[in-house]
């Protein structure tokens, strides 16, 4: 008897496992798959893990947004309990589907959904192989199959090939992300930020990631007290009085509240999957004008008032997202993050939704689907000037978050800066951490933390070298200077490449296909990503057809 397929993952988080779940959920086909996780523990993924991450890291998607595995969020937090939801930093008495959960939370989640999976994968006939501590170094296509060198921690070297196989990496950061003296890359791990003492810390960005950053800092320093659930108060240290941070961007915002909305989304009227597949089909030169044309008939028909009040009939593409952000960019960052705030439990309480807010929220899954279809010039505009204000809408942060910042502003420990367009940033000097200089005034910040989150990465940077070697993974940019970042990748996430190949191999990993699919950072993105290559796979072992290509969206 010949040896069911075979099937490699390279990387087990939340894509993996949302994979693994379609994949089980339609294969009738026995098959032998074998996960390598480079880290110690497989199931967790890198925003949700331990060390990684500080305990006081919020997700920033609801309960009832999380696509659910072998259960729902909820019902797993509901049967778990409660010592072990105390540990976790939950409230057993206030399990809500709304709620946003500590990240370690949901990482403790996608451990128990992926054992569980591993059971139904052994009841199905699936052989399931756990290879931690593996770290896979490199890929190398094979006439007989696509062959993985994988490098144990524990153990030497060693090969395998395997028919099928699904790059699912992640986020890419250094371990160690001070690569200069006081100038830390990114704010993880949130270990490496314990040791920065108490003095003034510049963060560049003032949103999810920056968010982390503060965080992680302030628990370093001080303690946030939080009463009653709805007041925060932060206190520091005695002897840390030092402490301070500056969040800088470029407009000096902060993100707003997660605000009231219908989950599963109501459908859109105008602006819909339909329509914009339909110019998309027409291979039109003006897509992306023509799907602002959608965009705006959509939000005025939502919202006729808000339509008016910043004049949408004609405000060109151009002048979108400065029109979007001029209100809030008018009045004091914590002001605002006040009423917001203020407007946004209030919107909860009576379960009133801002329909133009939940018009751009939606919208964007639709206008996504326009992304890898606009040509270079119309993707740096649809970046400058449409984009930013999705990202606004959808990266919407949880309550508590803005609660910790407003403390940290009274504490006095927190302020937030606008550079403009006339900044420079120097993390080379002589001086530790940056030299920061807004219009001529220069600031000094022995320790600075980039926190503007996972930029795309160059196809150079891609880890499994063979594959470029041979063609079968290629520059999404055609080796274009000003071209998007990445590889290519189509519809069904496999390589774009003559070599046949291609067809075994899917290309999931975040930064490299970030440029084409900008909104592909988040929980429900990996669930959607994992629908199309999990009944793939499905359908590829048991000689079936590929499934359609589905929307692939972000949280
Ligand atoms: C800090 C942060 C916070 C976030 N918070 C949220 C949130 O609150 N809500 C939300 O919806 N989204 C959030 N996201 C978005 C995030 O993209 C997804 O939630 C999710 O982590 C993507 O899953 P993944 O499996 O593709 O990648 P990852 O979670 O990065 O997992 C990839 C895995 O692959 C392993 N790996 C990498 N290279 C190799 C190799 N060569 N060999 C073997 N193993 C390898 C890694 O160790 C890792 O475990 C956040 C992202 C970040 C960075």
């Amino acid at each position: 008897m010949s040896a069911p397929p075979s099937i490699a993952f390279v990387g087990a988080g939340p894509t993996t496992i949302y994979t693994l779940c379609a994949f089980l959920n339609e294969t009738t086909a026995p098959a032998e798959v074998v996960i390598y996780e480079d880290q110690a523990r497989a199931g967790l993924g890198t925003p949700y893990r331990p060390g990684w991450n500080d305990p006081a890291m919020l997700s920033n998607i609801a309960s009832i947004e999380i696509p659910p595995i072998e259960e729902t969020l909820i019902a797993w937090l509901e049967r778990q309990p409660r010592a072990r939801l105390v540990r976790l930093g939950i409230d057993p008495d206030e399990i809500d589907d709304h709620a946003f959960y500590p990240r370690l939370a949901l990482g403790e989640y996608f451990l128990d959904q992926f054992n569980a999976l591993i059971d139904r994968a052994r009841d199905h006939g699936v052989s399931i192989e756990i290879a931690t501590h593996c770290r896979v170094t490199d890929i190398k296509a094979e006439p007989d199959g696509l062959r993985l060198s994988v490098a144990p921690r524990f153990a030497s070297s060693s090969e395998r090939v395997f028919d099928r196989v699904v790059i699912a990496t992640g986020h890419l950061w250094p371990e160690e992300p001070e690569v200069r003296p006081g100038y830390f890359l990114s704010p993880w791990p949130a270990t490496a930020l314990q040791r920065i003492p108490a003095i003034m810390v510049g963060v560049r960005g003032s949103s999810l990631t920056a968010i982390d950053a503060a965080v992680a800092l302030a628990v370093a320093h001080g303690t946030f007290i939080e009463t009653d659930g709805a007041t925060v108060d932060y206190r520091i240290n005695p002897g840390a009085e030092a402490f301070g941070i500056t969040m800088m961007s470029r407009k000096g915002l902060l993100p707003e509240a997660d605000f009231y909305h219908p989950v599963p989304y109501e459908p859109l009227t105008i602006c819909t999957t339909e329509a914009v597949t339909r110019l998309i089909d027409d291979e039109s030169p003006d897509l992306l004008d023509r799907s602002y044309d959608l965009f705006k008939q959509e939000l005025t028909q939502a919202d006729p008032d808000y339509a008016t009040h910043i004049g949408l009939a004609d405000l060109a593409l151009e002048d979108f997202a400065d029109r979007y952000f001029a209100d809030r960019a008018a009045v004091d960052p914590f002001e605002w993050a006040v009423s917001n705030l203020a407007e946004a439990r209030a919107n909860y309480e009576t379960q009133t939704t801002v329909p133009w807010r939940y018009a751009i929220l939606r919208t964007h899954e639709v206008l996504t689907l326009i992304v890898p279809h606009l040509d270079v010039d119309a993707l740096e505009r649809f970046n400058r000037f449409f984009k930013p204000v999705f990202v606004d809408e959808y990266a919407t942060v949880p309550h508590l978050s803005i609660e910790r910042l407003l403390a940290l502003h009274r504490a006095g420990c927190l302020a937030v800066t606008a550079l403009g367009p006339n900044h420079r940033i120097n993390t080379h000097g002589k001086a530790p951490g940056a030299i920061v200089t807004v219009d001529g005034d220069r600031m000094h910040f022995p320790v600075f933390i980039d926190a503007t989150g996972q930029r795309p990465l160059a196809v150079e940077q891609f880890p499994f070298q063979s594959l470029l070697d041979q063609g079968i993974v290629n520059d999404a940019g055609d080796g274009k200077e000003d071209a998007p970042k990445g590889i290519a990748v189509d519809d069904h996430f496999h390589p774009v490449s003559e070599n046949p190949v291609a067809e075994r191999l899917f290309c999931l990993s975040i930064p490299f296909i970030l440029s084409r699919h900008p909104f592909i950072q988040g929980i429900t993105s990996s669930h959607e990503i994992g629908a199309i290559v999990g009944a793939d796979l499905a359908r590829a072992l048991t000689g079936g057809e590929t499934s359609s290509p589905m929307t692939v969206e972000a949280a």
